[in-house]
């Protein structure tokens, strides 16, 4: 009933050329998935050359962060009517890195949101705990206030272009998977809490993809749960033959 979405994050990897010699290799090896969703999130130098090279194929290309504002005095900054007139088709807001690093907070994953929302943009929205959160037993509080404020103000219609992706922040680029158990225990808090604010029937319908060391190998076993509906992958989506397993994940 969910189709399931395979997203890459290339995160700061890739020149247009690099970008564009795996969009040549991957585009083969992925064009016969049936039911499902696959997407690939670039550096924003590449996102013009890459969405001209996939149309007519089934991999969509999009932003890893935006501006909230429709322009202004914000340097180094890009806005979704850009991501969109660069083909861009979704946008991550919110991950990690960009709250780690670069001052994301809840608040402004909320703007973001529903600037791209109104854009047209598919957003992702990346949630996940900290392993000094996670050890302190705080893991459900955080995601829940993170659902709370990062989807606040939405209303059920902008659900039909909402993902969220939770990542356990102690996961990413470390090797370190969840279980495909504390995968699932996370994801039923998160459709339970969007239950809460926005009603069963989004929750029901809404895609939560699992990302944190995500690999060929425990990709099928993650998938397996019942409330994981997809993957947000970064190391493991750099390389075509990688990547197309990922996608090719039944098989
Ligand atoms: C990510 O960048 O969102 C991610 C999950 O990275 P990795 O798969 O490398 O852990």
């Amino acid at each position: 009933m969910r189709t399931p979405f395979i997203c890459g994050n290339w995160k700061m990897y890739k020149t247009v050329a690099e970008a564009l010699a795996f969009l040549a290799a991957a585009k083969d090896l992925v064009a016969g998935a049936k039911e499902v969703e696959i997407g690939i999130a670039a550096p924003a130098t590449t996102l013009k050359s890459l969405a001209d090279a996939a149309r007519g194929t089934n991999i969509k290309i999009g932003g890893e962060n935006c501006h909230w504002e429709k322009e202004g005095a914000f340097t180094g900054e890009i806005s979704p009517a850009m991501l969109v007139e660069v083909g861009a088709s979704f946008v991550l807001v919110g991950h990690s890195e960009r709250r780690q690093y670069f001052g994301e907070t809840n608040a402004t994953v909320n703007k973001k949101t529903k600037a791209a929302l109104a854009a047209g943009l598919q957003v992702i929205v990346c949630v996940g705990e900290t392993l000094a959160e996670r050890e302190a037993g705080q893991t459900r509080a955080v995601v829940v206030e993170q659902i709370q404020k990062g989807l606040e103000g939405l209303g059920a219609g902008d659900f039909a272009k909402l993902v969220v992706a939770y990542e356990p922040v102690w996961a990413i680029g470390t090797g370190k998977t969840a279980t495909p158990a504390q995968a699932e225990e996370v994801h039923a808090v998160i459709r339970g809490e969007v239950a809460n604010l926005f009603g069963k029937p989004v929750a029901e319908a809404l895609r939560i993809q699992y990302g944190g060391s995500v690999k060929p190998e425990n990709v099928k076993e993650i998938m397996a749960q019942p409330n994981v509906d997809g993957a947000l992958v970064g190391g493991a989506a750099l390389k075509p033959d990688s990547f197309a397993k990922l996608v090719n994940f039944r098989s």
